[in-house]
This record gives structure tokens, C-alpha cells and sequence, in this order.
């Protein structure tokens, strides 16, 4: 009787345990799309740098031990016939926040990219100074991350580097918004801010990976765009001195996986 209750016991807790990492495993998913500013102390400097990050909690770990990593640097070497990813940005931004890691814009519902069969929805995009990933080496001045979940909450990425030139002025109506201090939000209703943001010339790398953030969730479809757009030496330097300090992961191994263009 005493082993039935035990090995009872052992399995009650046992899928007390499964639905608890369940649960934590969505709730680490949900901080992709919510706004809720961050509770935990990670960031991009001193005892709480990128490389601490798996140290910090043990939800973590994967920021460590992964293999499927992001950032990367992106080699372009494998010539694939990838299909055109299905854009339609269609419906407005509601609003800017600064989140104390990043300036992140958030959509409301019904913009989508249609991939592998899959329609993912746009929640977010946000920024990173220099880029996170590099091109053959090369880095970008600043990058942005389209952040998107499809119903089972498999997220896509799409990357947009940035180099410097003129001054853009689609990035101007978002900078002007831009919350000053960490945790402050901002409404801003653009129209069309995530399609005019991105270039006509929607070629892209293709890889799987990682967020670039904790808890470094992997199974992340990445799709980076090759043909870059422009930004000021100017809007580049606001978005460093709101920030406080470059915001970018560094470069992780690539280790078995196969980048296609
Ligand atoms: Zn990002």
C-alpha cells in the first residue's frame, strides 16, 4: 500500500512538474509579444552582461548550452530556391515602448507573414545598435527584428539591417515617439509604419535559431533580408544615447547549421 501511495505520489508529482515547465515554457514564450517591462536584471553590461545571462536563472540555460543560437555571423554560401516570403503588413502600430533593453514598436492585430504554409502574426519590432547579426563579417550600424508568432506560438523573425546614409524618414516618425526613460510607453498610431519600413527587394538568408535575448527560446525561424536601408549618423546616435549603451547579443557559434539565400 505504502509503495502504491508513494509511486502514486511520485507520479502526481510528476505531472504536477510537466504542466509547471508547461506553464513556465509559455509564459517564456508569452514575454516575446507582452510589454510588460522586464522583472529580471539581465542587460548588456557588467555583472548582468550576455555572457552571464545563463547564470542569472536557471530558465536560462539554454543561453549557454544551446547550439542553435542567435545572433550569428551570416556566411552566404548555399544557394537555395527559396520561396518569396508572403508580406502583408497591413494594419497600424499602437504603440512605442522603451522596455530598458530596447525600443519596441507594437502592432495590432492582422499583420501577417506567410511562411512554409504557416501564417504568423506580426506583434512587435524593436532595435538593436550595431546589428546582432553580421553578413559575411560585416556589421550594420543598426538592425531590426519583426517579431512573430503563429497560433501554436512558433516564432518567426525578420531581420533588417540597416547602413548609414540619409537619414530615413519612416525611422523619423517612430524616433519621435521614442520614450526616453525605461518603462515608458508611448501611443503611435502609423498607418503603415512595418511595410514602408521594409525595402521592395525582400531576398533574404534563411536559418534557424534563437531569440537573442534570455531565455534564448531556440526553434526560431530567422529570416534576414540582404538588401538593407538607410539610416543617419544622427538617428543612429539618438537611439545609442536613449539606450545608454550598444544593445546587441554577440556573434554565437554556428556550429551543424546550414544558412541558405
Ligand atoms: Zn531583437
Amino acid at each position: 500500500m505504502k509503495i502504491i501511495s508513494t509511486l502514486m505520489s511520485t507520479t502526481l508529482t510528476l505531472i504536477v512538474y510537466s504542466s509547471l515547465s508547461l506553464a513556465q515554457e509559455n509564459l517564456s514564450i508569452k514575454t516575446v509579444k507582452t510589454t510588460n517591462p522586464t522583472k529580471t536584471h539581465w542587460g548588456y553590461t557588467g555583472h548582468s552582461s550576455a555572457e552571464k545571462w545563463a547564470e542569472l536563472s536557471p530558465k536560462n540555460k539554454i543561453c549557454a548550452t544551446g547550439k542553435n543560437q542567435s545572433p550569428i555571423n551570416v556566411i552566404t554560401s548555399i544557394d537555395a530556391d527559396l520561396e518569396a516570403l508572403a508580406i502583408a503588413y497591413t494594419n497600424p502600430s499602437s504603440s512605442v515602448l522603451n522596455n530598458g533593453h530596447t525600443i519596441q514598436v507594437n502592432m495590432q492585430a492582422g499583420n501577417t507573414l506567410n511562411i512554409d504554409g504557416i501564417s504568423f502574426e506580426l506583434k512587435q519590432f524593436h532595435f538593436h545598435t550595431p546589428s546582432e547579426n553580421n553578413i559575411d563579417g560585416k556589421s550594420f550600424p543598426l538592425e531590426a527584428h519583426f517579431v512573430h508568432l503563429d497560433k501554436d506560438n512558433n516564432i518567426a523573425v525578420l531581420a533588417l539591417m540597416f547602413e548609414e546614409g540619409e537619414a530615413n524618414a519612416n525611422l523619423a516618425k517612430i524616433w519621435e515617439k521614442m520614450p526616453l526613460k525605461a518603462n515608458e510607453k508611448n501611443s503611435i498610431i502609423l498607418e503603415d509604419i512595418a511595410s514602408v519600413l521594409l525595402p521592395s527587394q525582400r531576398e533574404y538568408y534563411r536559418f534557424n535559431g534563437s531569440l537573442t535575448t534570455p531565455p534564448c527560446t531556440e526553434g526560431v525561424r530567422w529570416f534576414v533580408l540582404k538588401t538593407p536601408v538607410s539610416i543617419s549618423k544622427g538617428q543612429v546616435a539618438k537611439f545609442l544615447k536613449v539606450m545608454k549603451h550598444p544593445n546587441n547579443r554577440p556573434i554565437q557559434a554556428t556550429n551543424a547549421r546550414v544558412i541558405v539565400k
